[in-house]
């Protein structure tokens, strides 16, 4: 199958993205101190529902997991950079949490996450969020035709590592569409000019990670799916799932 999507496909994505992000925003208005991570993970579920759409990550079971993914949503808190499993943790005052959702309408995906402080939080965490999300502005605004593969990469991650964030080691984003994650990768650093040249058409999931200290390393928890920082420190993930349109990059991921 084509990477490139038609007009109509993108309209079809657009319903998908339409859910996820209902899903999110209704995750993050529950995600307070004393709430755990299983009752947002039924929150997304019952939005999710309500819509009429599947999760997409519920039972995902790419090659590399030992086990499926048993949540609807990814929470990662804290050290945790990504795949966070939903379980009975419960939020403390000033974790980072960022959450993760996908969603399939009428076989069409979304992919998109996002991160904040619960409760009050460090000026610190703050700014790794609004880095994150920084980053993730810059790349959409690369998400044009006329750019190449590297100067999106370079868009993403460039100001991230030079103002001192690590960058998740071996984890970028992704082309999407019939399924989450398909080609091609999107690297969250790269070398501008270089590449593939990005099309009309082209739907990806761009999703900088940033972890505080610099470093890229990490490691897999024992539930087998958490990547953790190797050095400890906080990390923040944002996501939207973009089409690269004549008229410019459009977000799919949006209420
Ligand atoms: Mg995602
Ligand atoms: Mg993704």
């Amino acid at each position: 199958m084509s990477m490139l999507k038609s007009p109509d496909q993108i309209m079809m994505m657009r319903e998908a993205g339409r859910v996820v992000a209902n899903a999110l925003s209704a995750v993050r208005e529950q995600a307070e101190v004393g709430v755990s991570l299983k009752e947002l993970d039924d929150i997304a579920a019952s939005v999710i529902s309500d819509f009429g759409a599947k999760p997409a990550f519920k039972d995902y079971h790419p090659r590399w997991a030992a086990v499926p993914f048993p949540g609807v949503i990814c929470t990662s808190v804290n050290d945790a950079v990504v795949h966070g499993i939903p379980n009975g943790y419960v939020l403390e005052d000033g974790d980072l949490l960022s959450v993760d959702c996908g969603a399939f309408v009428e076989g069409w995906c979304g992919d998109a996450a996002i991160s904040f402080v619960v409760g009050i939080g460090s000026p610190e965490d703050k700014e790794l969020v609004e880095a994150t999300e920084a980053a993730l502005a810059r790349g959409i605004d690369a998400a044009r035709t006329g750019n190449k593969m590297g100067d999106l990469a370079y868009a993403i991650g460039g100001e991230a590592k030079r103002a001192g964030y690590g960058l998740l080691a071996d984890h970028g984003g992704h082309g999407i569409g019939r399924t989450m994650h398909a080609e091609p990768p999107v690297p969250n650093l790269g070398r501008p000019g270089r590449g593939m040249k990005l099309e009309e058409g082209l739907v990806i999931a761009i999703e900088p990670m940033l972890i505080l200290g610099g470093k890229d390393d990490y490691y897999h928890d024992e539930d087998e799916w958490t990547l953790r920082s190797a050095n400890g420190r906080r990390a923040a993930h944002s996501e939207h799932t973009v089409a690269i349109t004549a008229d410019g990059p459009i977000v799919l991921t949006l209420p």
